[in-house]
């Protein structure tokens, strides 16, 4: 049950509790700053408020802090390949939305390439293959445990060369420790801006909706590393909520590209405000 679906059956025509109410706007993965911004405003009214008071002031909070849709990924006019960097922990299904991405480009007819640059994981190239073969896509990598950026500079000359629009970079979810995974990310940045200055493009961060506020300290750490442009939220089909979209967008301002919402390569769509506050909060 969604969160405005929750807030109606607690409290129905009951008066309005205002620590349930806290939690339940805290369990949704609003975060807590925002609870607490909905709850004063509420008080702030100061009269007795109805159910339908509180859906309607959490439904304009957040709909004030999602942008209404997402411009899009639109190929570069000067016809090089724009880079999409995939980054993410291991198990949000990074690698899985990297594919479902490539597929969701190529069916408004655009030509894309894969890097496979997730080298920690051997199986996670082997995924990404096999996700090449059945989308037919083409896709540049190497051995298990080679160079990330190496695979990444290899892949955009090759794309490059054969005038692809777009380059999809599936990077590693971890590494022996997490800093040098972050300074990994760095590097494979680093290197794609000497091809050209500013690749990658798009810097997109996969969060898992089953984790939480988990997400949102997920975030934050791969922001101050990659200086993220977006976030694709996966497995809204299963228990979880969107409510850290709306938490990681007021605390860092990153919006919400794409959702994933199931294990099909076309369980995949653009964000839409509408459909999102709906049905996925
Ligand atoms: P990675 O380690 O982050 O690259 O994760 P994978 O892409 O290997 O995905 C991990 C698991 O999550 C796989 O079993 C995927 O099929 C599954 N998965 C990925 N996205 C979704 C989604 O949107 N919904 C559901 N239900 N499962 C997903």
């Amino acid at each position: 049950m969604g969160l405005f679906d929750s807030i109606l059956k607690r409290f129905g025509n009951k008066e309005i509790d205002w620590d349930d109410l806290e939690a339940m706007l805290i369990g949704a993965d609003l975060g807590a700053p925002l609870a607490m911004e909905i709850i004063d405003e509420l008080q702030d009214l100061g009269r007795t408020l109805k159910t339908q008071d509180v859906l309607d002031r959490t439904r304009e909070a957040v709909v004030n802090i999602l942008p209404e849709s997402v411009p899009g990924l639109q190929p570069l006019e000067n016809g090089k390949p724009r880079v999409v960097l995939v980054a993410g922990v291991n198990g949000t299904g990074k690698t899985t939305s990297t594919a479902k991405l490539g597929y969701f480009l190529k069916q408004q007819g655009l030509s894309v390439m894969f890097a496979a640059a997730d080298t920690f994981r051997a199986a996670a190239i082997e995924q990404l293959v096999s996700w090449a073969e059945r989308t037919d896509i083409p896709i540049v990598k190497t051995q298990y445990q080679g160079d990330p950026s190496a695979v990444c500079y290899d892949a955009y000359e090759a794309a490059e060369k054969r005038g692809i629009q777009f380059l999809l970079a599936d990077t590693a979810g971890r590494l022996h420790t997490r800093s040098n995974l972050m300074e990994e990310l760095k590097k494979v940045r680093r290197t794609m801006g000497k091809k050209d200055p500013a690749a990658p493009h798009d810097r997109l961060l996969v969060v898992d909706a089953t984790t939480g506020s988990n997400a949102l300290a997920q975030a934050r750490e791969f922001h101050a590393a990659l200086d993220l442009t977006g976030l694709i939220i996966t497995k809204l089909d299963g228990s979880g909520k969107g409510g850290m979209a709306v938490a990681i967008q007021q605390q860092l301002q990153i919006p919400t590209w794409f959702v994933g919402t199931g294990e099909k390569v076309d369980d995949f769509h653009q964000f839409e405000r509408k459909d999102f506050v709906e049905e996925m909060i």
